[in-house]
């Protein structure tokens, strides 16, 4: 009885108020709201199915072995005792269960079930009826064990534990009164202890219901609430990895992942590349058009930047105000400088206007080193950034390749 994990994000908020409302609902109301009761249905119906038919397997062999009492009671019967036993009943109650087996809707299945409760009590009526040995009857204080398997064996679900009960009672009660050779005493002793078990099956039969669907419930409630809590963890180790303006990764996330990407590097002998970008002139921008251009412009960097790297391998940084980093693993000088020149004429052909003449354009820093372990990773940061200084230097809206490449560094 394993909840399943089933359903989207609103869908799982959902349900779970539903279940919280089903935990408090009165102790009378066994069957939940009708969202909580289908996914009941779902999550259970396999189980359930499976239990049915052993159990009943297992009560049938019984059933069929109480032809030695026929023998033994009414041994001039016994004959039709066996046909009403093998022939009818026996093939009826396999035919339920493989339909069970198969997969029945669940009003279907208990209805089914509680139906050969009732035949097996109707037939078991119809085998002391028919005889007038004068133990015959005796077999009627065994008819308990028929409201026994029904409502506890088999845990019908309670109303249809309920309606079988009610039904055999006005079997045994029709059966019991009209049978001649019982003497009236032995009787209302019959139909007493009938009622009686009845009732206390009933009783045994609710309370095992009320407490599966109460322990289905707080498993399910905890369920949906781990993966709640396990969804808000995903969406928060998110947005701590993420530049909340332009929506590429922070520096915290870069640290990590330079470190991570070094050592694969270490590891698989490959080069690892950088570039550094810096706005040009992005304080004339500001002051010109104001703070609130200033972001729509740095997004739109941020996105065109993303539009000239390897989705999958690179990562886009915005490391500082206007500044930003991508981190290029398996990359050499001339393939980091590349990227740099795709991404610089990128940002220069979306011919965002300036303050006075000109469109906004970037510099650029490239380097690619080979890493190795007597290297510290900044060092990487440091000769892109140096390039960076060179681009400037040299007028600006050009990329420039650290002099350092393609090649260890010293220590
Ligand atoms: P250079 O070509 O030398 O890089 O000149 P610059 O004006 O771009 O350089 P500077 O470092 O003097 O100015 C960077 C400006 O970036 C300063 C600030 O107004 C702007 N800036 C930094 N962070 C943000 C931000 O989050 N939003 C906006 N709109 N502007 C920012
Ligand atoms: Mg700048
Ligand atoms: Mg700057």
């Amino acid at each position: 009885m394993v909840p399943s994990c089933e359903g989207g994000p609103a869908v799982k908020e959902t349900l779970l108020q539903a279940v919280e409302l089903d935990l408090s609902r009165p102790w009378h109301r066994l069957r939940f709201s009708h969202a909580v009761e289908t996914r009941f249905e779902a999550d259970t119906s396999v189980q359930r199915g499976r239990h049915l038919v052993i159990a009943g397997i297992m009560a049938l062999v019984i059933y069929d072995l109480y032809i030695i009492n026929d023998y033994a009671f009414r041994p001039e019967a016994v004959h039709i005792a066996a046909w009403i036993r093998f022939g009818l009943m026996t093939p009826l109650a396999l035919a339920v269960f493989y339909c069970i087996r198969r997969g029945l809707p669940s009003l279907l299945r208990e209805a089914a079930m509680a139906a050969t409760i009732v035949v097996a009590m109707l037939l078991s009526n119809v085998i002391f009826f028919l005889s007038k040995s004068p133990y015959s009857f005796l077999d009627t204080f065994s008819f308990g064990l028929i409201l026994l398997v029904g409502n506890i064996v088999l845990s019908l679900r309670f109303a249809f534990a309920v309606g079988s009960s009610l039904f055999c009672a006005l079997i045994v009660a029709t059966f019991v009164v009209t049978y001649e050779p019982m003497p009236t005493e032995v009787k209302i002793n019959t139909l007493v202890v009938f009622t009686s078990s009845a009732l206390f099956t009933l009783v045994a039969n609710f309370r095992l219901e009320a407490s599966e669907r109460q322990s289905y419930l707080l498993l399910l409630r905890e369920q949906l609430r781990n993966q709640a809590a396990r969804k808000d963890n995903q969406v928060l180790a998110k947005i701590s990895i993420t530049d909340p303006l332009t929506g590429v990764a922070n520096r915290r996330h870069f640290d990590t992942m330079l470190e991570q990407r070094w050592d694969e590097a270490i590891a698989e002998r490959t080069m690892l590349g950088m570039l550094v970008i810096d706005i040009d002139y992005f304080k004339h921008y500001n002051d010109h058009y104001g703070h609130l251009k200033g972001d729509a412009c740095l997004r739109q960097v941020a996105q065109e930047i993303q539009n000239h790297i390897r989705q999958e391998d690179d990562l886009v940084v915005r490391y500082g105000g206007e500044e930003f980093v991508v981190l290029l693993p398996n990359a050499s000088a001339s393939s980091a400088m590349r990227a740099a020149q795709r991404i610089r004429q990128g940002i220069e052909a979306l011919a965002i206007p300036q303050a006075g003449p000109g469109v906004i354009t970037v510099s650029v820093g490239a380097a690619a080193v080979q890493p190795s372990e007597t290297m510290d990773p900044t060092i990487l940061l440091s000769i892109a950034d140096e390039a960076l200084f060179q681009a400037k230097r040299a007028g600006r809206n050009r990329s420039v390749l650290a002099p350092l490449q393609d090649g260890p560094l010293p220590a």
